[in-house]
């Protein structure tokens, strides 16, 4: 059912965003004018979480066009893991030197198979990692030996006030209990606790060029600097660090982003991810 309120601030001046159509159905999106978050309205039902489990999902570059059979091995999860290790090195850098304990308990959401926090591992630190997809999962766990759980972030069982640094790349519209989530990270941090997170600037001018990023129907919100700022405050977190991301990538994905054919040479790039922040933040207190 439609609500009249934005799930974020409670404003009642919502207007249409967009929409977006997968497999026959059609996924609306509204925008708050006060606090300039986009979500899904009707927020749909549980069953929109499959997807995480499904093979198109991450063997696919983009399974919002009819051409996946011939992109199958061009541009898929896999094909990024060296990118990913030189990243994961990067992102560790980056939210070390907030760290008081140098060597306490990370947990990352949405975690896939481990790369990032194999990175955390080798650094000392004692890592759990979560995410609903089970086959990454047992990649991870046999090939890093990481404390990996195949479930969802909502029902991990978790000791409160315990974690030292919580943090997750890419996972910024996922939580399908969006309170419940987002509450949970703050609940489960010590005090002065790390939570950083890598998030879409969905209101970025830049997409106005770059239309298809984040346009998948499994974001169920979108965020943009005022709203994801209103939602630290209200978290309890003081924002230590707001920067734009770099991303390893392929030319090819550049190409495929441009809507230009992926054919012809490839090779490594690295590019300003300009509508992509990171975002570092410190637990102030509890709520
Ligand atoms: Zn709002």
């Amino acid at each position: 059912m439609k609500t009249a309120s934005c799930i974020l601030c409670g404003s009642s001046d919502l207007k249409n965003s967009h929409h977006i159509e997968f497999e026959n159905k059609n996924y609306l999106y509204d925008f708050c004018n006060d606090c300039n978050f986009t979500f899904q309205n009707p927020w749909p039902s549980r069953d929109i979480e499959s997807i995480y489990n499904d093979k198109k999902y991450w063997n696919s570059s983009d399974v919002y066009n009819n051409k996946n059979e011939e992109k199958k091995s061009a541009n898929n999860y896999a094909n990024y893991q060296n990118s990913r290790f030189k990243e994961a090195k990067e992102r560790y850098m980056k939210i070390e030197k907030f760290l008081i304990n140098k060597k306490g308990s990370v947990l990352e959401i949405g975690c896939a198979n481990g790369i990032f926090l194999n990175e955390w591992k080798k650094n000392g630190w004692k890592c759990m990692g979560v995410d609903p997809a089970r086959d990454v999962i047992d990649y991870g766990i046999k090939n890093f030996n990481l404390d990996l759980k195949s479930e969802k972030w909502e029902q991990l069982s978790l000791e409160p006030n315990t974690l030292d640094c919580i943090y997750m790349w890419g996972t910024d519209g996922n939580f399908y209990d969006f309170h419940l989530g987002f509450e949970k990270i703050n609940k489960s941090l010590k005090m002065d606790g790390i939570y950083a997170l890598t998030y879409q600037d969905f209101k970025h001018p830049i997409r106005k060029v770059f239309k298809q990023i984040k346009m998948q129907h499994n974001a169920l919100y979108n965020f943009s600097k005022k709203s994801i700022f209103f939602l630290m405050d209200k978290l309890g977190f003081r924002i230590l660090e707001h920067s734009m991301t770099w991303q390893n990538t392929r030319l090819s994905h550049i190409k495929k982003i441009l809507g230009l054919s992926t054919k012809g040479i490839d090779f490594s790039v690295k590019v300003p991810a300009v509508s992509y922040n990171l975002l570092i933040a410190q637990k102030i207190r509890n709520i």
